[in-house]
């Protein structure tokens, strides 16, 4: 595979792994004394799957717009920029520091989270029928893993950078965490009520799984708090 560019992993592993990153890193692992000709050897007869995985990373990034300045947030599926002025998201001058100036754009993005993502709720709770009822509130976090879970005593956990995808996407890590209401597994049961009450679904899931992968590259690991690990059960 010529012109092939990976990060070389040596480890006390065993064997040979290669990993396509969703931003278009190949990053290959391997024990500590396995000779070079062994690894191109191995990349040369996974280079179709390489090329592949590539390709799909290339694809998901495509529909992602670029986040191409330190003082751009994603932002419901669009780039906005914060300042002190001209921009999207205007810091009060008495903030002299980028530090307040993040944190207070954090804190305007997790209350746009929290008004967006509750009138949503409230807009499809009701197709959610009788069993609705037994929501009971909305919670935010900053999780690493998942958008959102639903407990079995009725709260909606969502996570707080859900913010940042687009507004479909949004909509549908919601209709999914209600429709739990009803159903607290991902059974067939579970599946047709999303569909019946969010036909978009399948759409958005697709378009969400490629924000996923992007925001996962750039920044949501590097930004959640690794102290709110979420324990709930489905998610
Ligand atoms: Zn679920």
């Amino acid at each position: 595979m010529d012109g092939l560019h990976y990060e070389l992993v040596r480890s006390s592993r065993r064997t040979l792994s290669v990993e396509v990153q969703p931003t278009g890193s190949i990053v290959v692992r391997c024990p500590h004394r396995m000779p070079l000709y062994e690894i191109e050897r191995f990349l040369v007869m996974r280079e179709a799957w390489i090329n592949e995985r590539l390709q799909d990373a290339e694809a998901k990034r495509s529909i992602i717009p670029q986040r191409t300045q330190p003082h751009h947030i994603y932002h419901r599926g669009e780039v906005l920029s914060w300042g002190w002025q001209n921009a999207d998201v205007i810091v009060p001058q008495r903030l002299t520091t980028p530090e307040a100036a993040q944190k207070f754009v954090a804190r305007w993005q997790r209350s746009e989270a929290e008004s967006v993502f509750s009138k949503m709720i409230a807009q499809e709770l009701p197709a959610i029928g009788v069993p609705g009822l037994r929501y009971q509130g909305l919670k935010l976090r900053r999780m690493k893993r998942r958008w959102g879970s639903c407990s079995s005593t009725g709260f909606i956990t969502l996570n707080e950078h859900l913010i940042r995808v687009p507004d479909g996407c949004i909509r549908g890590v919601v209709v999914h965490e209600l429709c739990h209401l009803v159903h607290l597994h991902h059974g067939a049961a579970f599946h047709h009520l999303v569909a019946d009450v969010y036909p978009e679904h399948r759409m958005t899931d697709a378009i969400l799984d490629a924000w996923t992968s992007v925001l996962h590259a750039t920044e949501i690991d590097a930004t959640a708090d690794p102290t709110t690990k979420n324990g709930a059960p489905a998610s």
